[in-house]
């Protein structure tokens, strides 16, 4: 039988966010370049896993395809309509199938409000349900996340970090979403947790038909998690592959270097020293060319005046680099 590939969900195509810098005493006015040309897409029941090094613009790019925050140049499409072409009350109804869960729970989470506020929001704006169908669907909720009805009644600071960060995930289901994107989700809690958080988006995931964007700085967190895995660089998508390419070699120079960073399960096992050497330039001066030449084992001299396409090599698989 002949297998039916996913339609995609969401496609961004072109991407770029520059940010503006207004002039000061000691410098000119600057551009920002977050998130520069990127091409990419969501299929429907996937997770797409989104690393890279901090500030390398993951977090603008989550958002920019969530549109909460126009694009320099290009355009989102969700389910086949161009996100920034509709209607404002259109595109505030089609929001409602695109949520966001934080890293910080607790900054997201009103503090002088209930649980049971906090969740009913949605519905009071959106107009949905009486006050006792309201009840019903947080209560829901709150058992979908693994929490007892009778936090309704308590206040955000009552619970734990992992707690909080199931409240999170609650207020982000409340409005039946299709595709959630997850903005380092378990970094700011214990490691004993991550897992049991990781495992509540799995399960929601198969349960409800949902589609991520897992963002991470944490390459384990993201082939645990991840279907494909796309690599972020300076604003750039170096590569994007299946998870299960990541386990074999002749991939992108810097997909290799974060690989060999990664931590290993086996701790009797010798790292090869590592590849990655010094921090990421800064986003106000994207060096030319590739902009992973200055750290990168195996630049050429082209390396350094010409940005590599970002082609296809395989199935499913596509990088920018001159060499691979
Ligand atoms: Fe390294 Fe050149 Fe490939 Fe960039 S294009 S990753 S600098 S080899």
């Amino acid at each position: 039988m002949e297998k039916t590939v996913p339609e995609p969900l969401l496609v961004a195509t072109d991407l770029y966010k520059i940010f503006p810098l207004a002039a000061t005493w000691f410098a000119r006015r600057q551009l920002l370049q977050a998130v520069t040309g990127v091409s990419l897409s969501l299929l429907a029941g996937e997770t797409l896993g989104l690393v890279g090094e901090s500030g390398c613009g993951k977090s603008t790019l989550g958002r920019l395809l969530l549109a909460l925050m126009p694009p320099t140049r290009g355009e989102v499409r969700f389910a086949g309509q161009n996100l920034w072409k509709l209607p404002k009350d259109r595109l505030r109804q089609l929001r409602q199938k695109m949520q966001i869960v934080f890293q910080d729970p607790y900054a997201s989470l009103n503090p002088r409000l209930t649980i049971r506020h906090i969740l009913e929001e949605p519905y009071i704006i959106h107009k949905l349900g009486t006050k006792q169908q309201r009840l019903d669907w947080c209560e829901k909720l709150l058992h979908d996340v693994g929490l007892p009805s009778e936090a309704l009644h308590r206040y955000p600071h009552e619970f734990s970090g992992g707690q909080r960060q199931r409240l999170g995930i609650a207020r982000a289901l409340a409005l039946s979403p299709e595709l959630i994107v997850a903005d380092e989700p378990v970094s700011a809690l214990d490691v004993s947790v991550q897992a049991q958080i990781l495992n509540l988006f799995n399960s929601l995931k198969e349960k409800m038909g949902l589609t991520y964007l897992f963002i991470s700085h944490d390459l384990s967190v993201i082939s645990h998690m991840s279907d494909r895995i796309a690599v972020m660089y300076l604003g750039r998508l170096m590569e994007v592959a299946p998870r299960q390419r990541f386990c074999h070699r002749g991939l992108h120079p810097y997909t290799e270097a974060l690989l060999e960073a990664a931590p290993d399960a086996d701790p009797g096992r010798r790292l090869p020293a590592p590849r990655l050497k010094g921090d990421p330039p800064s986003p106000l001066q994207v060096p030319s060319g590739c902009p992973f030449h200055p750290r990168c084992p195996e630049a050429e001299p082209r390396c350094r005046d010409t940005f590599p396409e970002f082609r296809q090599v395989g199935p499913h698989h596509w990088l920018s680099c001159h060499l691979r």
